[in-house]
């Protein structure tokens, strides 16, 4: 199976958001078929939304994984869950969200996954991180040219 290039951004705005961002690292790193090659610094973001909250630390991730993007995101979400991210957190606080923004260049559109994600160019909290780890997915460098 080919390996693919994916761009995570994790946010944690709940409990010791420290220790949230490095057990995330730490589990995704313990992904089969999947490795960490580069990380952002943390970035500290206001929240967005329409819900008052907490403010967030994010970074982002570049990864290499031999993973199919919903069998990443499947396992990533097992991550949010151990991380016991609550049920039903959509723009609420949580301990850990871990978002894939990009998944080499591919665009998917089904119900479970979008990638980009949807609202990427909107969050500078995605993309200054993304900035940071040097994204090299097209869309991205050409936003950046912009
Ligand atoms: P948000 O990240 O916008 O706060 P959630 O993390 O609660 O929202 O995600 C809600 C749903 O978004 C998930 O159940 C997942 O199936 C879906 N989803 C769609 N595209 C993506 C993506 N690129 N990365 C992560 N989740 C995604
Ligand atoms: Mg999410």
């Amino acid at each position: 199976m080919s390996s693919h290039i994916a761009y995570l951004v994790l946010g944690t705005n709940l409990g010791n958001r420290y220790k949230n961002l490095s057990n995330a690292r730490f589990e995704i790193n313990k992904l089969p078929k999947t490795k960490i090659l580069k990380k952002s610094k943390i970035f500290k973001s206001p929240f967005y939304g329409p819900i008052k909250q907490p403010f967030f630390f994010n970074l982002a991730l570049e990864v290499e994984t031999r993973l199919t993007p919903i069998n990443l995101l499947e396992s990533l979400q097992k991550i949010e869950t151990k991380l016991k991210r609550e049920k039903n957190s959509h723009m609420k606080p949580r301990t850990i969200d871990i978002d894939i923004v990009f998944f080499d260049d591919e665009t998917i559109n089904t119900p479970l996954l979008k990638v980009p994600h949807y609202d990427w160019q909107n969050r500078n909290f995605f993309i200054e991180p993304l900035r940071e780890v040097d994204c090299k997915a097209k869309k991205f460098k050409n936003f950046n040219l912009d």
